[in-house]
Protein backbone atom coordinates (compact mmCIF):
# COMPACT_ATOMS: atom_id res chain seq x y z
CA UNK A 1 0.00 0.00 0.00
CA UNK A 2 2.68 2.51 1.28
CA UNK A 3 4.44 2.99 -2.41
CA UNK A 4 1.02 3.89 -4.13
CA UNK A 5 1.59 7.19 -4.46
CA UNK A 6 5.55 7.30 -5.79
CA UNK A 7 4.37 4.47 -8.21
CA UNK A 8 1.01 6.09 -9.11
CA UNK A 9 3.48 9.22 -9.84
CA UNK A 10 6.09 7.10 -11.77
CA UNK A 11 3.25 6.01 -14.22
CA UNK A 12 2.36 9.50 -14.89
CA UNK A 13 5.34 10.80 -15.82
CA UNK A 14 6.26 8.02 -17.82
CA UNK A 15 3.10 8.41 -19.50
CA UNK A 16 3.79 12.00 -20.25
CA UNK A 17 1.34 13.21 -18.02
CA UNK A 18 3.40 15.87 -16.10
CA UNK A 19 2.48 18.32 -13.61
CA UNK A 20 -1.53 17.72 -14.30
CA UNK A 21 -2.06 17.13 -10.69
CA UNK A 22 -5.19 19.08 -9.75
CA UNK A 23 -4.80 18.45 -5.88
CA UNK A 24 -5.21 22.00 -4.16
CA UNK A 25 -2.46 22.88 -1.52
CA UNK A 26 -3.91 22.78 2.11
CA UNK A 27 -1.18 23.38 4.60
CA UNK A 28 -1.60 22.33 7.62
CA UNK A 29 0.32 23.66 9.93
CA UNK A 30 -0.35 21.09 12.94
CA UNK A 31 0.26 18.28 10.60
CA UNK A 32 4.17 19.04 9.73
CA UNK A 33 7.21 20.36 11.84
CA UNK A 34 7.66 23.91 11.77
CA UNK A 35 11.65 25.53 11.36
CA UNK A 36 12.46 28.84 12.69
CA UNK A 37 12.35 31.01 10.03
CA UNK A 38 11.22 30.61 6.10
CA UNK A 39 14.44 30.44 4.13
CA UNK A 40 13.29 33.62 1.71
CA UNK A 41 11.24 36.02 1.75
CA UNK A 42 9.64 35.59 -1.80
CA UNK A 43 8.98 32.72 -4.26
CA UNK A 44 11.06 34.41 -6.52
CA UNK A 45 12.77 31.31 -9.21
CA UNK A 46 16.88 31.45 -8.88
CA UNK A 47 18.58 32.59 -11.71
CA UNK A 48 15.64 34.31 -13.38
CA UNK A 49 16.98 34.04 -16.79
CA UNK A 50 17.59 30.87 -16.81
CA UNK A 51 14.29 29.42 -14.89
CA UNK A 52 12.29 28.19 -17.58
CA UNK A 53 10.61 25.17 -17.91
CA UNK A 54 10.39 24.72 -21.95
CA UNK A 55 12.23 21.18 -22.28
CA UNK A 56 9.70 18.74 -23.84
CA UNK A 57 8.69 15.74 -21.13
CA UNK A 58 11.16 13.12 -23.44
CA UNK A 59 14.55 15.58 -22.47
CA UNK A 60 13.27 15.58 -19.00
CA UNK A 61 12.89 11.88 -18.23
CA UNK A 62 16.12 11.26 -20.57
CA UNK A 63 18.38 8.47 -19.44
CA UNK A 64 21.35 10.72 -18.32
CA UNK A 65 24.93 8.35 -19.76
CA UNK A 66 26.62 9.39 -17.49
CA UNK A 67 28.96 6.55 -15.57
CA UNK A 68 29.07 6.63 -12.31
CA UNK A 69 32.24 7.25 -10.92
CA UNK A 70 33.41 5.84 -8.06
CA UNK A 71 35.70 7.04 -5.14
CA UNK A 72 36.43 6.68 -1.76
CA UNK A 73 34.76 10.05 -1.11
CA UNK A 74 31.13 9.02 -1.08
CA UNK A 75 29.01 6.05 -0.27
CA UNK A 76 26.88 4.72 -3.59
CA UNK A 77 23.75 2.73 -2.43
CA UNK A 78 23.50 -0.76 -3.24
CA UNK A 79 20.42 -1.60 -5.46
CA UNK A 80 18.84 -2.96 -3.11
CA UNK A 81 19.47 -0.26 -0.35
CA UNK A 82 20.99 -2.04 2.16
CA UNK A 83 24.17 -0.39 2.70
CA UNK A 84 23.02 3.26 3.94
CA UNK A 85 23.21 2.80 7.98
CA UNK A 86 26.25 3.98 8.88
CA UNK A 87 28.44 5.22 10.96
CA UNK A 88 30.30 8.10 9.30
CA UNK A 89 28.61 11.94 8.74
CA UNK A 90 31.30 12.76 6.65
CA UNK A 91 30.33 11.30 2.99
CA UNK A 92 27.64 11.78 0.69
CA UNK A 93 25.24 9.27 -0.11
CA UNK A 94 24.15 9.16 -3.73
CA UNK A 95 22.51 6.40 -5.77
CA UNK A 96 23.38 5.52 -9.47
CA UNK A 97 20.04 5.14 -10.06
CA UNK A 98 17.01 7.95 -10.81
CA UNK A 99 13.77 6.60 -9.14
CA UNK A 100 12.29 5.87 -12.18
CA UNK A 101 15.18 3.53 -13.51
CA UNK A 102 14.97 1.92 -10.23
CA UNK A 103 10.91 1.43 -10.45
CA UNK A 104 11.84 0.37 -14.29
CA UNK A 105 14.76 -2.38 -12.64
CA UNK A 106 12.18 -3.56 -10.32
CA UNK A 107 14.27 -2.44 -7.35
CA UNK A 108 13.07 -1.13 -3.82
CA UNK A 109 12.71 3.30 -3.91
CA UNK A 110 11.54 3.92 -0.66
CA UNK A 111 14.35 4.09 1.62
CA UNK A 112 14.85 2.01 4.77
CA UNK A 113 14.43 2.92 8.53
CA UNK A 114 17.98 4.21 9.73
CA UNK A 115 19.16 5.19 12.91
CA UNK A 116 19.99 9.19 12.98
CA UNK A 117 23.54 9.56 13.72
CA UNK A 118 23.65 11.36 16.90
CA UNK A 119 27.71 9.82 18.24
CA UNK A 120 29.31 12.98 18.29
CA UNK A 121 28.35 16.97 17.84
CA UNK A 122 28.36 17.62 14.54
CA UNK A 123 27.19 20.51 12.49
CA UNK A 124 25.98 20.61 8.93
CA UNK A 125 26.91 23.65 6.73
CA UNK A 126 24.53 24.00 3.76
CA UNK A 127 24.15 26.34 0.77
CA UNK A 128 20.69 26.38 -0.82
CA UNK A 129 20.08 27.89 -4.42
CA UNK A 130 23.37 27.00 -6.19
CA UNK A 131 25.69 26.13 -7.88
CA UNK A 132 26.69 29.59 -9.37
CA UNK A 133 29.77 31.19 -10.95
CA UNK A 134 30.97 33.63 -7.86
CA UNK A 135 30.00 33.15 -4.51
CA UNK A 136 30.07 29.37 -4.71
CA UNK A 137 33.66 29.10 -5.95
CA UNK A 138 34.47 31.50 -3.29
CA UNK A 139 32.60 29.38 -0.57
CA UNK A 140 34.62 26.64 -1.88
CA UNK A 141 37.70 27.87 -1.72
CA UNK A 142 37.45 28.65 1.89
CA UNK A 143 35.74 24.93 2.63
CA UNK A 144 39.32 23.79 0.74
CA UNK A 145 41.16 26.26 2.93
CA UNK A 146 39.82 25.42 6.26
CA UNK A 147 39.33 21.10 5.35
CA UNK A 148 35.53 21.17 6.10
CA UNK A 149 32.83 19.77 4.03
CA UNK A 150 29.40 20.80 3.77
CA UNK A 151 26.21 20.62 1.70
CA UNK A 152 24.90 22.26 -1.14
CA UNK A 153 21.11 22.14 -2.07
CA UNK A 154 20.84 22.85 -5.82
CA UNK A 155 18.23 24.19 -8.11
CA UNK A 156 18.41 21.99 -11.66
CA UNK A 157 18.48 25.17 -13.62
CA UNK A 158 21.51 26.68 -12.02
CA UNK A 159 23.19 23.41 -12.43
CA UNK A 160 22.36 23.04 -16.13
CA UNK A 161 24.04 27.14 -16.41
CA UNK A 162 27.11 26.05 -14.31
CA UNK A 163 27.70 22.56 -14.63
CA UNK A 164 31.89 22.68 -13.94
CA UNK A 165 31.28 24.41 -10.64
CA UNK A 166 28.27 20.95 -9.62
CA UNK A 167 31.31 18.84 -11.02
CA UNK A 168 33.58 20.73 -8.34
CA UNK A 169 31.44 20.32 -5.43
CA UNK A 170 31.10 16.80 -6.35
CA UNK A 171 34.95 16.04 -6.59
CA UNK A 172 35.93 17.93 -3.52
CA UNK A 173 33.81 15.89 -1.62
CA UNK A 174 30.78 17.97 -0.77
CA UNK A 175 27.60 16.36 -0.72
CA UNK A 176 24.75 17.54 -2.97
CA UNK A 177 21.34 17.86 -2.23
CA UNK A 178 18.22 18.46 -4.36
CA UNK A 179 16.36 22.00 -4.46
CA UNK A 180 13.76 22.23 -6.79
CA UNK A 181 14.37 22.76 -10.33
CA UNK A 182 13.58 26.79 -10.76
CA UNK A 183 12.87 27.56 -7.19
CA UNK A 184 9.24 28.85 -8.18
CA UNK A 185 6.65 28.42 -5.52
CA UNK A 186 3.86 28.54 -7.85
CA UNK A 187 5.13 25.78 -9.73
CA UNK A 188 6.71 23.74 -7.02
CA UNK A 189 3.75 23.72 -4.61
CA UNK A 190 0.91 23.54 -7.00
CA UNK A 191 0.67 19.96 -5.86
CA UNK A 192 2.75 17.23 -4.37
CA UNK A 193 3.19 15.86 -8.22
CA UNK A 194 4.55 19.31 -9.34
CA UNK A 195 7.00 19.40 -6.44
CA UNK A 196 8.13 15.82 -7.28
CA UNK A 197 8.24 16.37 -10.86
CA UNK A 198 10.78 18.99 -10.20
CA UNK A 199 12.78 16.68 -7.99
CA UNK A 200 12.94 14.45 -10.22
CA UNK A 201 13.51 16.98 -13.21
CA UNK A 202 16.73 18.00 -11.05
CA UNK A 203 17.95 14.53 -10.28
CA UNK A 204 18.11 13.60 -13.95
CA UNK A 205 20.62 16.90 -14.47
CA UNK A 206 22.75 16.30 -11.33
CA UNK A 207 22.78 12.57 -12.93
CA UNK A 208 24.11 14.34 -16.28
CA UNK A 209 26.85 15.81 -14.80
CA UNK A 210 28.04 13.51 -12.35
CA UNK A 211 26.68 10.24 -12.97
CA UNK A 212 24.46 10.05 -9.35
CA UNK A 213 21.50 11.37 -7.85
CA UNK A 214 21.19 12.76 -4.10
CA UNK A 215 18.68 11.11 -1.34
CA UNK A 216 18.70 14.08 0.04
CA UNK A 217 16.36 16.93 -0.55
CA UNK A 218 15.48 20.56 0.69
CA UNK A 219 11.84 22.34 0.10
CA UNK A 220 12.46 25.50 -0.85
CA UNK A 221 11.15 28.19 1.65
CA UNK A 222 11.04 24.58 3.96
CA UNK A 223 8.61 22.30 4.83
CA UNK A 224 6.39 24.35 6.11
CA UNK A 225 5.31 24.57 2.32
CA UNK A 226 3.73 20.71 2.93
CA UNK A 227 0.51 19.50 3.29
CA UNK A 228 0.44 15.87 4.35
CA UNK A 229 0.79 14.76 0.76
CA UNK A 230 3.94 15.71 0.03
CA UNK A 231 5.72 13.67 3.20
CA UNK A 232 3.55 10.67 1.75
CA UNK A 233 5.35 11.29 -1.78
CA UNK A 234 8.61 11.80 -0.21
CA UNK A 235 8.79 8.89 1.62
CA UNK A 236 7.56 6.85 -0.66
CA UNK A 237 9.94 8.43 -3.34
CA UNK A 238 12.72 7.40 -1.05
CA UNK A 239 13.84 10.73 -0.54
CA UNK A 240 14.65 12.39 3.24
CA UNK A 241 14.03 16.51 3.20
CA UNK A 242 16.02 18.15 5.82
CA UNK A 243 15.18 22.03 6.96
CA UNK A 244 16.98 23.86 9.52
CA UNK A 245 17.32 24.83 13.02
CA UNK A 246 20.44 27.65 12.39
CA UNK A 247 20.61 30.27 9.75
CA UNK A 248 22.76 33.32 8.74
CA UNK A 249 19.64 35.02 7.67
CA UNK A 250 21.55 35.64 4.73
CA UNK A 251 18.67 35.58 2.02
CA UNK A 252 16.36 38.06 4.49
CA UNK A 253 15.39 41.34 3.23
CA UNK A 254 18.05 42.72 5.62
CA UNK A 255 20.73 41.84 3.88
CA UNK A 256 22.69 41.46 7.30
CA UNK A 257 26.31 42.16 7.41
CA UNK A 258 28.67 39.37 7.91
CA UNK A 259 28.91 40.22 11.38
CA UNK A 260 25.52 40.53 11.74
CA UNK A 261 25.20 36.84 10.15
CA UNK A 262 27.90 35.17 12.84
CA UNK A 263 25.56 37.13 15.63
CA UNK A 264 23.04 35.25 13.93
CA UNK A 265 24.33 32.28 14.55
CA UNK A 266 25.26 32.89 17.83
CA UNK A 267 21.44 33.73 18.42
CA UNK A 268 19.97 30.58 17.14
CA UNK A 269 23.04 28.42 18.95
CA UNK A 270 21.87 29.64 22.34
CA UNK A 271 22.86 29.23 25.51
CA UNK A 272 22.24 25.57 24.75
CA UNK A 273 23.48 24.75 21.36
CA UNK A 274 21.92 21.45 19.70
CA UNK A 275 23.95 18.33 19.46
CA UNK A 276 23.51 18.36 15.69
CA UNK A 277 23.47 21.91 14.09
CA UNK A 278 22.15 22.17 10.49
CA UNK A 279 22.80 25.69 9.41
CA UNK A 280 21.02 27.54 6.16
CA UNK A 281 23.19 29.54 4.10
CA UNK A 282 22.86 30.65 0.64
CA UNK A 283 26.06 30.28 -2.10
CA UNK A 284 23.94 32.27 -5.27
CA UNK A 285 23.58 35.63 -5.81
CA UNK A 286 24.69 38.98 -4.30
CA UNK A 287 25.79 36.62 -1.28
CA UNK A 288 29.03 38.23 -1.02
CA UNK A 289 28.58 39.02 3.10
CA UNK A 290 28.15 34.65 3.58
CA UNK A 291 31.95 33.99 1.82
CA UNK A 292 32.81 37.27 4.19
CA UNK A 293 31.11 35.22 7.09
CA UNK A 294 32.16 31.96 6.38
CA UNK A 295 35.81 31.82 8.05
CA UNK A 296 34.78 32.67 11.72
CA UNK A 297 31.82 30.78 11.42
CA UNK A 298 33.78 27.47 11.27
CA UNK A 299 36.47 29.08 13.84
CA UNK A 300 33.98 29.19 16.60
CA UNK A 301 32.33 26.39 15.92
CA UNK A 302 35.32 24.23 15.64
CA UNK A 303 36.23 25.37 18.69
CA UNK A 304 33.48 24.82 20.56
CA UNK A 305 34.04 21.17 19.77
CA UNK A 306 31.88 20.26 16.37
CA UNK A 307 32.63 18.26 13.76
CA UNK A 308 31.46 19.23 10.45
CA UNK A 309 29.44 16.33 8.33
CA UNK A 310 27.32 16.46 5.30
CA UNK A 311 23.75 15.93 5.24
CA UNK A 312 22.72 12.07 4.23
CA UNK A 313 19.43 10.56 4.98
CA UNK A 314 21.05 9.53 8.24
CA UNK A 315 21.45 13.31 9.45
CA UNK A 316 19.13 13.57 12.43
CA UNK A 317 16.40 16.15 11.57
CA UNK A 318 16.54 19.62 12.63
CA UNK A 319 13.54 19.48 14.35
ZN1 LIG B 1 16.13 28.22 -1.78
Amino acid sequence: MKKIFCIMFLVLMTTIFIGCGNEKKTTDPNKIPTTVATEENSDKPVNDETAQDSKPVEDKLATPNVTPQTNNDYVLAADDLSNLQLNDPSKPVYDKYIIWERQEKGLPIALPDLEPYYDEPVVYLTFDDGPDGKVTPKILDILKAEGVKATFYVCGNMVETYPEVLKRIFDEGHAIGNHSYNHRYDQIYASPWSFMEQIIQTDNAIKNIIGVRPFIIRAPGGVGMFSANYWTMIEDCGYVEHDWNVLTEDATPSKPNASTQVNNVLKYLGDDPPHSVIILMHSNGDKQETVKALPEIIHFLRDWGYKFGVVTPMTPQPW
